[in-house]
């Protein structure tokens, strides 16, 4: 399991050593000719590297086309709850806050694929709170073939389970699952964090072990930028990233950055990270390695997120709303959080063409299952 890799770590130690990395450690790693490790990845992240940004875009943009050519994914996700038992105190959802609770029934659910089909989506990506009772296991039976049915790529960012319910859900259409681990940051993780199952923090990171076991065809971790140092954050989602490649090798991967936008409960982030930051963040994933998907929200800016196409990006999502039923049967419920690209599916596509890149609405065949 990660946890007795990451268990020999020590954050502190960590970030020392990222921040003492010199310009001739940059570019001897960016010279390197075989595959980057995480002590590589360490440089590309590290203060130095800044200096080096346009030669890192240039080298993220020759890998990210020699490997998936000039193809841009697109998902769009749907809220089916905003139940949770946990109280991470940087969400609207947190059980803390006095909100209106919603679980769409199958009805609703039909009525919200509906509205989303309009867009032309192929990939939907499912998102809950963490209720066991509310949208756990049963509710995921009963509501995965109304996805299947219409959606050829299903993914899920719901609480983490155990490999056996995993094992219940993938024979009915479940492609992919998303789980971050917010930060990884032991002695910081309970403050974000405080109670609900989420709060036990190896019971999170050895998600993906169990995701692996049960043979997920793809999934996606990542860290919640905001919470702490992004470059020591970064290094241990690489070290993840690298230890679950090893292990479940049948699996694809997928890094997504999240940075934290504003929400109900007025969370302020401990630290910030800059769009030039962000840039070198992606392109250091993408130079460590060639074949992890890279994925970017609505979270980001209109400006941003166009200028990010070209740069190792892989994996797009439009349109998306944040609320339950935000599509179509609660349009005025409490988002999760504020979306910061508001343009449609279509006006999206046309940009991303616009920039020479073919819009890939599906991107898995149902037969694959
Ligand atoms: S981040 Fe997820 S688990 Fe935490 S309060 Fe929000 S919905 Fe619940």
């Amino acid at each position: 399991m990660f946890r007795e890799i990451f268990d020999i770590y020590n954050w502190e130690e960590i970030k020392q050593s990222i921040y003492s990395k010199t310009s001739d450690d940059v570019e001897m790693v960016l010279n390197k000719s075989n595959r980057r490790t995480p002590e590589d990845f360490k440089a590309l992240v590290s203060p130095a590297a800044i200096g080096y940004i346009e030669q890192m875009a240039q080298l993220s943009r020759e890998l990210t086309l020699k490997r998936f050519g000039k193809n841009m994914q697109m998902y769009i996700p749907v809220y089916l709850s905003n139940e949770c038992q946990n109280s991470c105190v940087y969400c609207g959802f947190s059980r803390n806050n006095n909100i209106k609770r919603i679980t769409l029934s199958e009805e609703q659910i039909v009525q919200e694929i509906k509205e989303i089909k309009k867009f032309g989506f192929e990939h939907i990506l499912i998102v809950t709170g963490e209720n066991e009772l509310k949208a756990g296991i049963e509710y995921f039976k009963k509501v995965l073939p109304l996805f299947k049915s219409e959606f050829a790529h299903v993914s899920m960012e719901i609480q983490p389970m155990m490999q056996s319910e995993y094992e219940q859900l993938i024979p009915l259409g479940l492609n992919t699952v998303l789980v971050y681990q917010e930060t990884y940051n032991k002695n910081l993780y309970k403050n974000y964090h405080p109670s609900g199952k989420k709060s036990d923090f190896y019971f999170r990171l050895e998600t993906p072990d169990r995701l692996g076991k049960a043979n997920i065809n793809k999934m996606g971790i990542g860290f919640l930028i905001g919470l702490d140092d992004w470059r020591t954050e970064a290094f241990f989602t690489s070290l993840h990233l690298n230890y679950l490649e090893k292990n479940y090798w049948k699996t694809k991967y997928s890094i997504s950055f999240p940075r934290l936008r504003p929400a109900a409960g007025e969370f302020e982030p401990k630290v910030n990270i800059t769009d030039k930051e962000l840039v070198q963040l992606i392109c250091a994933y993408r130079i460590f390695k060639e074949e992890v998907e890279l994925s970017i929200s609505t979270r980001e800016s209109e400006v941003f997120r166009d200028n990010l196409i070209k740069l190792g990006i892989t994996n797009i999502s439009a349109g998306s709303k944040t609320n339950p039923g935000g599509y179509s049967t609660f349009k005025e419920s409490l988002k999760q959080f504020e979306i910061n690209d508001e343009r449609s599916p279509e006006e999206i596509g046309e940009i991303i063409k616009h920039q020479g890149y073919e819009v890939v609405w599906k991107d898995w065949e149902k037969t694959y299952n």
